[in-house]
């Protein structure tokens, strides 16, 4: 009878340079291996059937046992090692009541006033045929919000669309009716929106800074690439439009840096080349990239050798972002960004985000979904601002996902990072939001570690990174 037994799901092991460290799956920490370290785990590790004391100490002989027993010690701490009694499980399903909002987010208009060909909402129509929301339905979602969870100090309301700013008049309504009542609560609102800017306009842009709109545009990089899938309802370029739009904005916003969200559609992977285009000729302060995997529309999906081409361009992005970081400097890549962040506070996630927990969106008509890429959707809501959020069914979803018993997620080495993938994704991908979204693992697991390596080398030679770039980051973004 063996007593310890090696943990393999709780542990990740890395190289950096010439550095061995160990990822420890539960915690989503980083530790360093020393030598003795080193030895200890290869020597449990390959040892199917466990190993007892005896065998660690004829394995490590004379004055190395004591540090064997105390390296073991530490392994056991962590799970890494089992001693035989049961493993607690990591993270039992989610059980919940009540529904912390901290967002919620609006959906003003079904209507967009451009047509971009990989458009993903199943209810979009042009602004003329889009269906607006009435002030009345936003001020029931905001007093839903409130209601759910009453004793935060500070919450945010997100406008989304179509395109938000097709019903400016009725943002402009739930700022000017929020602001006073927040403010008489004696708690904090901060709007957001995405928008594909081409409304814009200089008095548009300066009330929205007024009001410190954080703010996203929707644009995907040099004219030949954006051009490809962003376009008007008759079907021409928007490039010229946007970019003239985006350059208006950066002008004059002061109140908080923009950033940029790329859509990467079938031959659109030039990570570098859109990355330079939005940073350095456009100016935005972040770009952020969200590759298509399970569009509506099988065409505008990225295939396997595009997908692979997209991790790869991140990754080299990725070496651009540490040269620069190692210098003090910040190229501003979001996806880069928020790894970096998730490592540094120990992100453990149960749950791949705040969808149906911390965050609802609401239809135009009032209905609750998961987020914003579900409204409009055939997928079942929960509840609307009339009746309240359906809690069993909102409750029994968060609980089935979080619930990773018998699925590949359970031994899967970033399952806290990762959590089982967006719902959204599952939902086109499988048409099924419970299931997790498994089609490209390989390359997330990949992305990843290389994110681990980067990471461990701005720890070790330029950790003043993380205090200038992701705590002012968190304290801006609340
Ligand atoms: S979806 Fe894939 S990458 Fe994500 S936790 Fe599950 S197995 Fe891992
Ligand atoms: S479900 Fe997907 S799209 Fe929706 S908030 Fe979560 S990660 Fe984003």
């Amino acid at each position: 009878m063996k007593d310890f037994h090696y943990q393999p799901a709780n542990v990740h092991r890395v190289s950096v340079d010439d550095d061995a460290l160990l990822f420890h799956v539960p915690t989503t920490s980083l530790f360093a291996l020393d030598e003795m370290d080193g030895a200890v785990l290869d020597f449990i590790s390959g040892r199917e059937e466990g190993i007892s004391f005896d065998d660690l100490e004829a394995r490590f002989p004379g004055e190395a046992t004591t540090e064997a027993e105390a390296r073991l010690e530490n392994l056991l701490r962590l799970d890494v090692v089992n001693d035989g009694r049961p493993l607690k499980p990591e993270r039992p399903p989610i059980e919940i009541e009540n529904f912390p909002l901290t967002t919620i987010v609006l959906n003003v208009n079904t209507g967009c006033n451009l047509a971009c060909s990989y458009c993903y909402k199943e209810d979009l129509a042009i602004p003329s045929k889009g269906q607006k929301m009435i002030f009345d339905t936003a001020k029931r979602s905001v007093e839903l919000l409130l209601q759910e969870n009453p004793d935060r100090d500070s919450y945010n309301i997100v406008f989304f669309g179509g395109e938000p700013l097709s019903n400016l008049p009725l943002i402009r309504q739930v700022v000017d009716w929020s602001e006073p009542h927040f403010a008489e609560l004696g708690k904090e609102v901060n709007f957001s929106l995405t928008t594909n800017a081409t409304l814009l306009t200089e008095d548009i842009i300066d009330w929205l800074d007024a009001h410190r709109f954080g703010l996203t545009v929707s644009m995907d990089g040099p004219k030949a690439l954006h051009d490809l899938n962003r376009k008007t309802v008759g079907g021409k370029g928007t490039y010229d439009a946007v970019a003239k739009k985006a350059r208006l904005l950066l002008s004059r916003y002061r109140s908080k840096p923009v950033g940029v969200r790329v859509t990467l559609t079938a031959g659109v992977t030039q990570i570098h080349e859109i990355w330079d285009h939005l940073k350095n000729d456009i100016g935005f302060a972040e770009v952020g990239f969200s590759p298509v995997t399970s569009g509506d529309m099988d065409a505008f999906n990225l295939n396997g050798d595009e997908l692979a081409e997209v991790f790869a361009g991140m990754k080299a992005l990725g070496e651009r972002f540490l040269e620069e970081a190692l210098e003090g400097g910040n190229i501003g890549y979001s996806n880069m960004h928020q790894l970096m962040q998730d490592l540094w506070e120990g992100r453990s996630k149960a749950l791949p985000c705040g969808a149906g927990v911390g965050m609802l969106a609401v239809n135009h008509d009032g209905a609750l979904n998961l987020c914003h890429r579900f409204v409009g959707s055939e997928m079942e809501q929960f509840g609307s601002v009339d009746t309240g959020i359906a809690r069993e069914e909102l409750a029994s979803f968060i609980k089935a996902r979080s619930d990773r018993t018998e699925k590949g997620c359970a031994t899967c080495r970033i399952r806290n990072l990762c959590a089982g993938g967006c719902y959204h994704e599952s939902y086109a991908h499988f048409s099924d939001p419970l299931k997790p979204a498994y089609h490209y693992c390989d390359l997330m697991r990949d992305w990843v570690d290389f994110g681990i390596g980067i990471y461990a080398r701005l720890i070790r030679e330029a950790p003043e990174y993380f205090h200038n770039h992701i705590s002012p980051r968190r304290a801006f973004g609340k």
